[in-house]
């Protein structure tokens, strides 16, 4: 039972990419040996099997605050054994750990020991990219369950706030383009109705659904077509501006192109960062000065967004922004905050 759990979590581990199979640390190969699942690129090891106590354990990677939060929640997650306790779990499968949290841990593990993307360009620009990576993790995005709602999140969102769009994908229950196309235009714009500016949204769902549908709704297939050309022809549909465009081009389909939103042009503002004040001008900076790289691409934007959130706001809450260092408004705004509490 024990020997057909740690091969069956072997397995689930050997069909992520690149992963291979590796006993360092003995050399016969019985029930006491560790299991190190490894990247073939780095050699780092992601998922760690061995036994104690009767139970297959699973030593995993995760970043702390979600460590701390499953260690609360489930018996059968304790810091690590034999390994760093704040960056490592140990994880008993079976007990109260469900199969699929067991998955979601070890692909979370998978991806924060895998290769990083080749970053050689601009320093300063890595160096934001480090800091907001460190502080908040690797942001997996874009919250969708595939690229057809990617494309529709990313019309949906335009001039309203996410909670409104995923009120409006809820409300389509199953989400195809299929489905989609089948429906009437006052129907289509009852569901969309709390994403706002219904009417108009519709009519672009309507028209980037045809566009998709010369395509036979597969993201491969645009995957594979020059990046000018979907952009332009994204660009020619109407209600599918520059920011639309790019983050269904990046997050739908795969494609180096990186997003600017407001957030983005904030940030260029107040740091300040060398890149115009335009969206072209931005999105050719950020291109030009980073590997062309899609998961760069893609964790940059949704690490300027979430750091947007939190603190550059339009009200920006500089103490505790972890680029406040590199951020010549941060560093006179909170000299002159200590100006002012010095003098109370
Ligand atoms: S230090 Fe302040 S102004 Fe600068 S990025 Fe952070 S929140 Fe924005």
């Amino acid at each position: 039972m024990i020997a057909s759990q740690r091969q069956h979590i072997i397995e689930h581990c050997l069909a992520f990419p690149g992963a291979y199979e590796d006993y360092p640390f003995d050399e016969i190969i019985d029930a006491g040996a560790w299991t190190v699942m490894r990247h073939r690129t780095n050699k780092k090891g992601f998922a760690h099997i061995f036994e104690r106590g009767g139970s297959v354990c699973v030593n995993l990677k995760c970043e702390p605050l979600r460590a701390d939060f499953l260690r609360q929640a489930y018996k059968g997650v304790t810091p690590a054994y034999h390994m760093n306790k704040e960056h490592w779990n140990t994880v008993v499968p079976g007990g109260d750990v469900p199969d699929e949290e067991l998955r979601r841990l070890i692909a979370h593990s998978y991806d924060l020991t895998k290769p990083k993307p080749k970053r050689t360009k601009n320093a300063r620009l890595i160096e934001i990219y480090d800091r907001l990576l460190s502080r908040y993790g690797d942001p997996h995005w874009w919250p969708a369950e595939t690229p057809y709602e990617v494309i529709v999140g990313a019309v949906l969102t335009q001039n309203t706030a996410w909670g409104n769009v995923e009120k409006a994908i809820a409300n389509f229950g199953e989400l195809s383009p299929e489905r989609v196309m089948a429906m009437a235009h006052g129907e289509l714009a009852g569901v969309v109705r709390p994403a706002g500016f219904f009417n108009q949204k519709a009519r672009y769902l309507q028209t980037v659904t045809h566009w998709y549908a010369q395509y036979g709704f597969s993201a491969d297939a645009i995957h594979k077509l020059p990046h000018d050309r979907v952009r332009s022809e994204l660009l020619s549909l109407k209600g599918v501006g520059r920011e639309t465009a790019d983050s269904i081009m990046l997050y739908a389909f795969g494609f180096p192109s990186f997003v600017v939103d407001a957030y983005t042009m904030r940030l260029v503002r107040r740091l300040p960062l060398p890149a115009g004040n335009n969206y072209e001008a931005v999105k050719a900076f950020f291109t030009q000065n980073l590997d062309c790289d899609a998961e760069l691409f893609n964790r940059y934007h949704a690490l300027i967004v979430l750091n947007g959130n939190r603190h550059c706001r339009k009200e920006p809450k500089c103490g505790g922004c972890p680029i406040l260092e590199l951020c010549r408004t941060g560093k006179a705004q909170t000299k002159d905050e200590n100006n002012r509490a010095q003098k109370l």
